[in-house]
């Protein structure tokens, strides 16, 4: 099992709602498809199909390779380095589209939301997914999604409760990193020459914690990874590249031999019971075999550690009982805590434990010597923060979006 859900744990729910969702919606190509998020060997083959002679397809996907992940171009006129034949052929069949931006908003603690736009199986029903960029003093982190809603349901997300739609792909997930790249004026600074610090480039780490369960997409997910990490490209580390999952843990072990990125694992409860009921794929894969899958993960050292990652809900999980559990539960698995202050939103029964109580919770871990930051919300003005990832866009007026489109346009 990757993606498929044939024989899921929908068998085994007879503890309530079923575990996962099935995608409504099948991905249609466009007749004129993007070259954005192909692998080399699916470029080499997109020449082929236009009548590039084998013997230069290597050469030439190496040229392409530069020209779209080095220096961010949007057009096939700009690649100066081919003939202006091979360019129109390029131009005939192909685009360097990436995923349309169709609102930015800008928090006040410069945080930026883009609602993108991504083509839906009937051309008149297109689906909304976000991507969020996160400006640190010392990096800029990318938050991006892998699914048009989510295959799981846990109870404390927003995104859990909308039906799932659909994966997106390879293309969709690495267009997410091109086009923060385009709209942050990023590629002169990313492809600073050798000797100059990489790190000045604004987008400098990427976290695969916006909509979407990334291991129910897995393919798309190691594709589009291989393609953001590419050294000769947009060369991104593996160690800044980090993936959040609630848990699949097939696919954990998957992940480890075939992604090497770095691993984050939505926690948020001790004991199988609670965890049952928060992130109900529990059921199929509980604790035990969770933290199992965990402690094999490769490459583990203090230098590179699992993100535990806790939301924390008043008076749900959040005893300092719950945070000793914690501890033992992890002993032994080189690892950090991040406590996710609860976001709430619209319908939701939880609220978001005292500050004094995430304090006290977090000093029992550190304690016990984990780093424990607490996830300080961010853009929280523009619904940008973890859980609120598409409520913002219900939320917006007609009025309001195609302001904020206009907007997208002139600035
Ligand atoms: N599906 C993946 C990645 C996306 S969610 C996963 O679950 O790991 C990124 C993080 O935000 C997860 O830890 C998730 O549990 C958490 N999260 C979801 N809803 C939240 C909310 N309303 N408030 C705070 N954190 C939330
Ligand atoms: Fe999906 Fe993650 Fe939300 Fe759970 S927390 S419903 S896995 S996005």
């Amino acid at each position: 099992m990757t993606t498929s859900l044939a024989g899921t744990g929908n068998d085994a729910a007879t503890m309530g709602a079923p575990i996962e969702k099935r995608p409504l919606e099948r991905y249609v190509a466009p007749a004129k498809p993007s070259l954005v998020g192909l692998s080399r060997a699916a470029l080499a083959e997109a020449l082929g199909r236009i009548g590039v002679p084998e013997r230069q397809r290597r050469m030439r996907v190496q040229q392409i390779w530069h020209w779209l992940y080095v220096r961010g171009v949007q057009d096939f006129d700009a690649m100066t380095t081919l003939s202006k034949e091979l360019r129109a052929e390029l131009d005939r069949h192909f685009t360097l589209a990436r995923p349309e931006i169709v609102a930015e908003q800008v928090s006040v603690d410069g945080t930026r939301k883009w609602l993108l736009r991504l083509p839906g199986e009937a051309a008149d029903r297109p689906h909304d997914v976000e991507c969020v960029y996160i400006p640190e003093t010392d990096r800029g982190t990318l938050c991006v999604s892998s699914q048009v809603g989510c295959t799981l349901n846990c109870s404390f997300c927003h995104t859990g409760t909308q039906r799932l739609v659909r994966n997106l792909t390879p293309g969709e997930i690495v267009g997410q990193v091109v086009l923060a790249r385009d709209r942050l004026n990023d590629w002169q600074r990313a492809a600073a020459p050798a000797g100059t610090d990489p790190e000045k480039r604004l987008v400098s780490n990427v976290v695969l914690m916006g909509m979407g369960e990334p291991l129910y997409n897995f393919e798309a997910v190691r594709d589009a990874l291989a393609v953001v990490a590419d050294g000769d490209g947009l060369s991104l580390s593996k160690r800044r590249i980090t993936l959040s999952s609630s848990g699949v843990v097939p696919n954990i072990v998957r992940a480890g031999a075939e992604i090497g990125s770095m691993l984050a694992i939505s926690l948020h409860a001790v004991t199988d019971e609670l965890r049952n009921e928060l992130v109900p794929l529990n059921r199929k894969y509980p604790l035990r075999e969770l933290l199992e899958a965990c402690r094999n993960y490769p490459g583990l050292s203090n230098a590179r550690r699992i993100t535990f990652e806790y939301v924390m809900l008043k008076g749900v999980n959040d005893s300092l009982a719950d945070a000793r559990a914690l501890v033992r539960l992890i002993k032994g698995i080189p690892a950090k805590i991040n406590l996710i202050p609860f976001n709430p939103w619209p319908g939701t029964t939880y609220e978001c434990s005292d500050w004094e109580q995430i304090e006290k919770f977090s000093e029992i871990v550190f304690d016990a010597g984990y780093a424990s930051p607490v996830r300080t919300p961010r853009g929280r003005d523009i619904l940008a923060a973890c859980g609120q990832l598409k409520s913002a866009t219900e939320k917006l007026s007609a009025r309001e979006r195609l302001a904020l489109r206009a907007m997208a346009m002139t600035d």
